[in-house]
């Protein structure tokens, strides 16, 4: 529920309503909408908003309609801007994530990042553990790969984004990384995310392979009750019967996440694709349906890559994408 709170409230009011609201067993997080003061209290006590409605200092009290709470845009009316360093993701800005799909070498992720820099992306991506489809696939370079990370990031300046697979490595994440991935396959890992939810770093959460928009926003809502409030929801393309495409990108999850969520929303074109020559007009198109931005996977020579090869650009496609998204983010009113 949202209670609204009178705007001559004083300081000892606001203390016993939070009380009250700790006391009862509910999430608290003050805010201030469009010039009024709130408090949005998320949880199961059993008092009747009429409760709440009298206490001193209360001018009224909304319930929450959604199952989701703390990620609803009806709690939080404003977008919420995630702050990675200095880059900001949300609001008035597109941000460009780029990378390979997996950290194979220190040369490998150096010559990467040094260029998807020079085209504009402000963070660098690349996976250290990688969940993969077989067991004897390239399962990533794990610890070693994290340290190349934050090499990338001693040299470049650029913000590092990995994924995280298992709450055994959140204390390595936090030493190493910036922002930590949810991938698809643990989109309902609970465990995960309520990891996720603890440590201080901000989330990116990709949709499940076959999740729901409200599925994927409750899983936004397992690592906002845990406290941390930095969730980047990412389209990631999902299964349908189609497989001339590796996945079929749901673009229209875009605005309808915009409608029912203030977090930000990046779109992943390769992986929604997995196909090279689909993954700029899908970027195009995203930015175009309002993503707050893209994670683009790039290698020097996909032939060769390790993982994901075949929907990797060339630094050069990527530069060319690049150009792209600066004229229609500037049709957008974004900045990059
Ligand atoms: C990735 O980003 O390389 C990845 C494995 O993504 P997803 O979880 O979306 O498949
Ligand atoms: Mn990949």
């Amino acid at each position: 529920m949202i209670l609204v709170l009178e705007k001559e409230i004083t300081q000892d009011q606001k203390n016993n309503i939070r009380s009250i609201l700790f006391r009862e067993g509910y999430i608290v997080r003050e805010m201030s909408e469009a010039g009024q003061n709130i408090i949005g209290a998320v949880g199961k006590g059993d008092k009747k908003t009429g409760f709440f409605e009298a206490l001193p200092g209360v001018a009224k009290v909304v319930s929450i309609s959604t199952s989701f709470k703390l990620v609803s845009r009806q709690l939080h009316t404003e977008d919420t801007r995630v702050q990675v360093g200095d880059v900001v993701v949300g609001g008035e800005r597109i941000t460009i994530v780029a990378g390979p799909c997996a950290i194979e070498s220190r040369e490998q992720a150096l010559t990467i990042a040094r260029e998807v820099k020079r085209y504009g992306a402000v963070l660098f991506r690349g996976g250290a553990f990688k969940p993969r489809t077989s067991p004897y696939s390239f399962q990533g370079l794990q610890e070693e790969g994290l340290k190349i990370l934050a090499e990338v990031r001693e040299v470049t300046g650029l913000g590092v984004v990995t994924e995280i697979t298992s709450p055994a490595q959140a204390d390595m994440m936090m030493k190493y990384v910036d922002v930590v991935q949810v991938g698809a396959r643990n989109m309902q890992n609970f465990e995960l995310l309520k990891c996720v939810g603890r440590i201080g770093k901000p989330v990116v959460l990709k949709r499940g392979l076959s999740s729901t928009i409200e599925e994927w926003l409750m899983s936004a809502e397992y690592i906002m009750s845990e406290g941390n409030y930095d969730v980047i929801l990412c389209e990631r393309g999902i299964r349908t019967f189609e497989d001339y495409t590796r996945n079929t990108c749901d673009l229209s999850a875009v605005p309808a996440l915009k409608e029912l969520t203030h977090l930000p929303i990046i779109v992943d074109p390769s992986h929604g694709t997995g196909v090279r020559s689909l993954v700029t007009p899908l970027a195009k198109a995203a930015v175009a349906v309002g993503a707050d931005g893209l994670i683009i996977e790039v290698h020097p020579n996909p032939g060769e890559a390790f993982s994901d090869g075949a929907q990797s650009l060339l630094p050069q496609q990527f530069e060319l994408l690049m150009d792209w998204v600066r004229k229609l983010s500037a049709l957008e009113n974004k900045a990059l």
